[in-house]
């Protein structure tokens, strides 16, 4: 496979739906295009004295629902394409989700790995010191991804505040309780996952009850998932991270393996369990839900043939390929799309962004009922446009949500008049 670019794939999807919405050339390059894309020099004097200098973008995909939302990542191998790519998926996201938010994106090309933590600070704040014209509470609001945290989401909001002169909470979502961050943020994703894959469960299997759960990846989104779907009754068999899987036909104890994991580092020295499994076999198993929550393309056209389970609930960010969702489409497996599935964090980001505008709080059970409420119905609007306006055999729930996303925003367009 040579080298894909995520920004191309991201066009392509767009072209497909538009095409399906039926609207013409001109409303897909209004969306092809993103709206700006800042590139900022980020110089950082380093702890040995010398001077390196970092390349970071923003990108504005779209706004024609709201401000920009979308995270910041720090990564040795970002670039302006992937970062593009990103935002446009995000403004799919939150207009899939109803929540009043375009979509835009974060890059810092650098190794976070290998700064000290003062290295780490200060690269910080050297980018969102070069954004701070860009961003803003009714502007573009940041929120962390990959190697950036509730640290690094704080010295943001330090920064611009100090810029601007003023308080501004609300410019980053994700950021620490004490600062105006929500608790429910730390599991957010997971639980938004176990939610839907319950919903889908009622419709396809029955019910979440006794269904069978393998779940790769036990970080963040893998292992709230687990215990969440554990607690709504199902029976987590497998469980897996970077370092190897376990099964144990009986169920799992998701918690132990979280506090395993917590210990040690990895599942696979959790003892409670009939065998050690690999990663590859995780995804095969003879399960009723299959939930990916690692790295993408896991799902590809050389296993999906092989892959039982009759749901996917997608809790990484494009954990299968295209030529493998078509291959399970013809196979009627159910797939829960990413934008879907995974759009917890960013429903929490805005409970927390509203309630930093408003100078308010809020308690964990309110953000947790908001969250429930804005899972379920998008899962439901989704479903129904898919049952009520697509082919189920032949189309997937991707397109639906698809589908959904783009007119949203298509419309917001033209009611704008820029269409
Ligand atoms: P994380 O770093 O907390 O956990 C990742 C887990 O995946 C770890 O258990 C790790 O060992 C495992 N893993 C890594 N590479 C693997 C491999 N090659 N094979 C098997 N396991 C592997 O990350 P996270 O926050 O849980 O994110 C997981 C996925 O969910 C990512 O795709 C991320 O983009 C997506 N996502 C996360 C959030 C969020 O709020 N955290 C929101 C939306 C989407």
């Amino acid at each position: 496979m040579g080298f894909v670019d995520p920004y191309e794939e991201a066009k392509k999807q767009l072209r497909e739906a538009v095409d399906l919405l039926g609207y013409g050339v001109e409303v897909y390059e209004a969306l092809a295009v993103p709206e700006r894309v800042v590139q900022v020099k980020v110089p950082v004097r380093m702890d040995d004295g010398s001077l390196r200098v970092f390349v970071g973008w923003r990108v504005h995909h779209n706004s024609a629902l709201g401000p920009y939302k979308g995270g910041v990542r720090y990564h040795p191998e970002a670039t302006m394409n992937e970062t593009i790519a990103l935002s446009m998926w995000m403004t799919w996201k939150c207009s899939l989700m109803g929540l009043p938010y375009g979509g835009g994106k974060g890059a810092v090309r650098v190794d976070a790995l290998r700064l000290s933590r003062g290295e780490y600070e200060r690269v910080s704040r050297a980018y969102f010191s070069a954004l701070s014209r860009f961003v803003g509470v009714d502007l573009d609001i940041p929120a962390p991804d990959l190697f950036t945290n509730p640290q690094v989401m704080s010295w943001y909001v330090d920064e611009y505040s100090r810029i601007m002169g003023g308080q501004y909470f609300g410019v980053v979502t994700g950021k620490p309780e004490d600062l105006g961050g929500l608790r429910v943020r730390t599991y957010a994703t997971g639980l938004g996952v176990a939610i839907v894959a319950r919903e889908v469960a009622r419709r396809v299997i029955g019910g979440i009850e006794g269904a069978t759960v393998a779940v790769q990846g036990y970080g963040n989104v893998g292992s709230n998932a687990a215990i969440f779907l554990e607690e709504m009754g199902a029976k987590v068999v497998a469980a897996s991270d970077i370092y190897g899987g376990i099964y144990n036909s009986k169920g799992l104890s998701t918690r132990e393996v979280k506090e395993t994991v917590d210990k040690t580092g990895s599942v696979i020295n959790y003892d409670k369990i009939e065998r050690k499994i690999s990663n590859e076999e995780l995804l095969t198993l003879d399960v009723d839900i299959l939930v990916p929550a690692a790295v993408e393309n896991v799902i590809t056209e050389r296993n999906a043939p092989e892959v039982k389970a009759k749901i996917i609930v997608e809790g990484a960010n494009g954990p299968t390929t295209v030529e493998a969702e078509n291959i399970l489409t013809e196979k009627g497996t159910v797939i829960v799309p990413d934008i879907l599935a995974n759009a917890g964090g960013v429903v929490t980001s805005h409970i927390e962004w509203v309630n930093n505008r408003m100078g308010g709080w809020i308690t964990e059970e309110e953000a947790r009922r908001k969250l429930e409420e804005k899972m379920v119905n998008a899962f439901k609007a989704t479903w129904n446009y898919w049952e009520t306006k697509l082919d189920m055999k032949k189309q997937n729930m991707r397109t639906a949500a698809y589908l959904i996303a783009v007119d949203r925003v298509v419309k917001a367009m033209k009611l704008r008049g820029w269409l």
